[in-house]
């Protein structure tokens, strides 16, 4: 362990999961896609079912793929050494991974703990799977500061989100850790991926990303991942085997080979996110630009406390409502405009219509997602390339407006 602590994150970066290549004797993660495995010793393949049943890490075989897969396992301890965890357990999707830590808390263990605080904005589709009661736990929605007062005897965990989906607001980790009376913290830590934020330094049981975006980071790999203590570890890997989310070989190969490139291209695309958060700042056609790493949109000073750097996604607010933020989706021609974040290539979408379609819409509104918002993820493309096409999609949306005033009213969105 005192070797990874000396070493640089590029380093780490480079080298995690792979210190059994040379005594395999290969330069690459050999992909395993067996989905069983041949069991001539009956005892020996009964005592390794036992064991991965049971939540172990790994066994003599692994007997089934959706008990244990190597090249998953592979890919799963890079990430823990990442996060400075001892374990982590990847799954199908971040909303699997997300379910699962729901499960395992609040299902397994002595008492059942129902409860949960839950700390607004979260990702769309995890404030959907909270508040819909499909996990059949109580939920309280709860600011940062009034963590301490949500909690309930059977509060099973604290969730939140730093920085959130999608109007990038930090939450100082540590304060929540110290209110939550010793309820574990999980914090979502996907817009900051391990270069920019290591969550468990801060007092978190368990981070939990969607390795969709930036872990992925190319748009071609659904992926989500839990990382923690090994007794959090084995209870996610039991949620995994009864439930069956488990990530595909092939998905953590991809993962896998995207590491080395991660903290390059997260560091590339906040350059570029500075740079265009800067420019919509002075914009007459943006009301407010959200990102943190602009004056006076850190107050606690997180950044540089918690966080090393502001990241890659921003958010603003266009003048001209729903209408403008409509043009401005149609009219870009090199940023795609489409839902997901954490790509080489830019994307622009509108929370409100898109990602956060179906959180409760006063909630919504709460919580900063107006109609007007779009959320960008700035990706690798040249920054001054990326200006000139937002620059012309919002002008396009200034002059529409002006055209046809008709256009700017809102219309209902439920
Ligand atoms: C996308 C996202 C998720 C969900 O992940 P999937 O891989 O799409 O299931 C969860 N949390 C955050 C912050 C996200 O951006």
């Amino acid at each position: 362990m005192t070797r990874e602590r000396k070493e640089s994150l590029e380093t780490l970066l480079t080298h995690c999961g792979r210190e059994e290549f040379s005594r395999l004797g290969v330069h690459a993660p050999p992909i395993d896609l067996s989905t069983t495995y041949p069991l001539p010793d009956l005892g020996a393949a009964t005592a390794s079912l036992d064991h991965l049943a049971a939540g172990g890490a790994e066994a003599p075989s692994p007997v089934y793929a959706r008990l244990h897969n190597p090249t998953v396992a592979r890919w799963e301890s890079a990430i823990a050494e990442l996060e400075r965890a001892e374990s982590a357990v990847a799954f199908s999707s971040g909303m699997a991974a997300i379910t699962a830590l729901l499960l395992a808390a609040s299902s397994l263990g002595e008492a059942r703990r129902r409860h949960v605080v839950a700390v607004r904005p979260l990702y769309g589709g995890t404030d959907h799977l909270l508040a819909s009661g499909l996990l059949n736990l109580r939920i309280s929605f709860a600011d940062p500061e009034s963590v301490a007062e949500a909690i309930e005897p059977d509060t099973c965990v604290v969730l939140l989100e730093t920085p959130a989906n999608p109007t990038v607001g930090l939450v100082d980790i540590e304060a929540v850790a110290r209110r939550a009376c010793g309820v574990p913290v999980v914090v979502d830590s996907t817009f900051a991926t391990p270069v920019l934020q290591r969550p468990l330094e801060c007092g978190a049981a368990l981070v939990v990303h969607s390795a969709t975006k930036f872990l992925g980071g190319h748009g071609d790999v659904l992926a989500g991942v839990v990382a923690g203590s090994e007794e959090w570890a084995a209870r996610l890997r039991q949620v995994r085997i009864l439930t069956g989310g488990v990530l595909h070989p092939m998905a953590a190969y991809l993962l896998h080979r995207s590491l080395p490139t991660l903290s390059l291209r997260v560091r590339a695309a906040q350059e570029g996110a500075r740079r265009i958060a800067t420019r919509l700042a002075g914009h007459p056609a943006i009301e407010r630009v959200y990102w943190p790493g602009l004056p006076g949109a850190d107050p606690e000073h997180l950044i540089g406390r918690q966080m090393s750097g502001p990241g890659a996604i921003l958010a603003f607010d266009l003048r001209g409502g729903y209408e403008a933020a409509r043009s401005v989706m149609g009219a870009v021609r090199r940023i795609v405009p489409a839902v997901s974040l954490g790509s080489a290539d830019t994307l622009i979408q509108h929370p409100a219509g898109l990602t956060h379609r179906l959180v409760d819409p006063v909630a919504r509104r709460a919580a900063g997602i107006g109609d007007g918002l779009l959320r960008l993820s700035v990706g690798l493309e040249d920054p001054e390339d990326l200006w000139r096409d937002l620059a012309a999609a919002l002008e396009l949306a200034g002059s529409a407006s002006l055209l046809e005033p008709s256009l700017t009213s809102t219309p209902a969105l439920a």
